[in-house]
């Protein structure tokens, strides 16, 4: 695993409105299987808010005033591995996934 997050959801609710598990779930299997169009319309699709048909939650929503860090049992640092999960699919093309995500997964 990338980033260590066990998917407790201790770290929950996060007052910019981030999905922190749900960011780091997608990161940690695009690392396991290496799909990255897959998983960057998993990304638009999943804290995007699109398949639960709710508002965005994404990673570059941090605001970075760490008030998850002590809740996370695993110590991870996440306002650092929100960053690189925001380079890693918030790019220039980030946006035409939303567009795709809206119409495979949207309500
Ligand atoms: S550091 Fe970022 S992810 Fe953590 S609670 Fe603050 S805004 Fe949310
Ligand atoms: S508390 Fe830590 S391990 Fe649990 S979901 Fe949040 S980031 Fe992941």
């Amino acid at each position: 695993m990338k980033t260590g997050c066990t998917g407790c959801r201790y770290c929950m609710p996060c007052p910019s409105g981030v999905d922190i598990p749900g960011c780091f779930e997608i990161y940690d299997n695009f690392y396991l299987s290496g799909n990255e169009k897959e998983a960057k319309l998993m990304y638009a699709a999943k804290p995007g808010g699109i398949i639960r048909g709710d508002v965005p939650g994404y990673a570059s929503q941090c605001v970075q005033c760490e008030q998850c860090i002590e809740k996370c049992p695993q110590h991870l640092d996440i306002p650092s591995l929100l960053e690189a999960v925001a380079e890693k699919f918030e790019g220039n093309d980030h946006k035409g996934w939303k567009v795709l995500a809206k119409k495979a997964f949207g309500k």
